[in-house]
């Protein structure tokens, strides 16, 4: 991926390469920039170890947006002079490192750690957690607190010892807290669903969830109900919907899969389904 981006920042003027922060391996947190519109909108992808296809289908998205000139109704010029989109293609690069080539390439910890974490199974590849068994998408300081989470590192659902506890999601919310988002979206895999409420006021609820609509238009993927919702804390979006009272969105890309990755065979449909998405949210908000 660190090829692909750097090719691509390298081929596409437009585009602006940076990062943001580092792993706990010290991986570089990668941001690229496109568009100079005055609203931001972040794109995260690679949040969880088993669903680098996130990855993929973001750079996949970004080139699009690059050499189209039309997609759909929607002229990229104009979309592009009012909204600058800042796609962070993986957030996790150790948990995908470790749920693509096992524990080749990792040595954070013992090998007696990350077994007990994968409940003894030399199969890494449902891993979601970071290098060192936590959820990044239990880290943000949205009823923390309250949310239930296994007590130690697991290979997916254990929240950390506290809020920001991990460098890649501390990363990320200095990232938001600085740049005054007017909106973001988080994909990840799997149910073709939409998660987009978080306890909004009665005005800010309305005003997200007809934009959720729009979004659920665009991909034919469904709308997650606020009660099936409530089950759930901590999240990025969550964390940015309490805090910034703005909306945000997490899209669940491609047939529901259980602990399973995505097949890669399938990018072109998940990339197909999620084409008009970000561009119908710049439109929008
Ligand atoms: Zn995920």
């Amino acid at each position: 991926m660190q090829q692909d981006i750097k090719q691509l920042s390298k081929h596409y003027d437009s585009l602006a390469l940076s990062s943001f922060g580092r792993s706990l391996t010290n991986k570089k947190l990668y941001l690229l920039k496109l568009g100079t519109g005055p609203k931001k909108i972040t794109v995260v992808g690679g949040v969880h170890g088993r669903e680098s296809i996130t990855s993929l289908l973001i750079l996949k998205l970004i080139e699009d947006h690059i050499q189209k000139d039309n997609i759909a109704n929607y002229k990229l010029d104009n979309i592009l002079k009012e909204i600058s989109f800042y796609f962070i293609p993986m957030l996790n690069p150790d948990g995908i490192e470790i749920a693509t080539q096992g524990l080749t390439n990792i040595n954070l910890k013992s090998k007696e750690f990350y077994l007990k974490a994968n409940e003894g199974s030399n199969d890494f590849q449902r891993w979601k957690a970071n290098g060192r068994g936590v959820d990044l998408n239990k880290q943000f300081p949205a009823h923390w607190g309250e949310l239930k989470s296994k007590t130690e590192p697991h290979f997916a659902h254990y929240k950390g010892p506290r809020p920001e506890s991990e460098p890649e999601s501390k990363a990320l919310a200095n990232l938001t807290r600085q740049e005054d988002f007017a909106a973001v979206v988080a994909f990840h895999s799997s149910g073709q669903v939409i998660y987009w409420y978080y306890n909004q006021s009665k005005q800010q609820y309305h005003h997200d969830y007809q934009l959720a609509q729009k979004l659920s238009q665009a991909a034919g993927y469904k709308l997650v109900s606020p009660q099936e919702s409530d089950k759930y804390a901590a999240g990025y979006k969550d964390w940015f919907i309490k805090e910034f009272k703005r909306p945000g969105f997490t899209i669940e890309i491609g047939e529901k899969n259980g602990d399973k990755s995505l097949p890669f065979d399938n990018l072109e449909q998940y990339w197909h389904n999620t084409r008009t998405i970000l561009l119908t949210l710049a439109a929008n908000i």
